[in-house]
């Protein structure tokens, strides 16, 4: 098992994402709280920065 590595675009801490981490899921910053949506690609991962209301995003 090997977890991903991110970063970070608000105050720069690194975190883990777990490796079966699915593409478009939701997750936060555990330093300031920030959120993202998971970007998967085939061997990477990005952050996209999400601006709207979690209650919206039909979890
Ligand atoms: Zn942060």
């Amino acid at each position: 098992m090997q977890a991903f590595k991110v970063t970070c675009k608000v105050c720069g801490a690194e975190f883990d994402l777990p490796e079966d981490v699915m593409d478009g899921e939701l997750t936060s910053c555990p330093t300031c709280g920030t959120k993202y949506i998971v970007k998967v690609s085939k061997d990477k991962l990005e952050l996209e920065e999400f601006k709207g209301d979690v209650e919206d995003y039909g979890e």
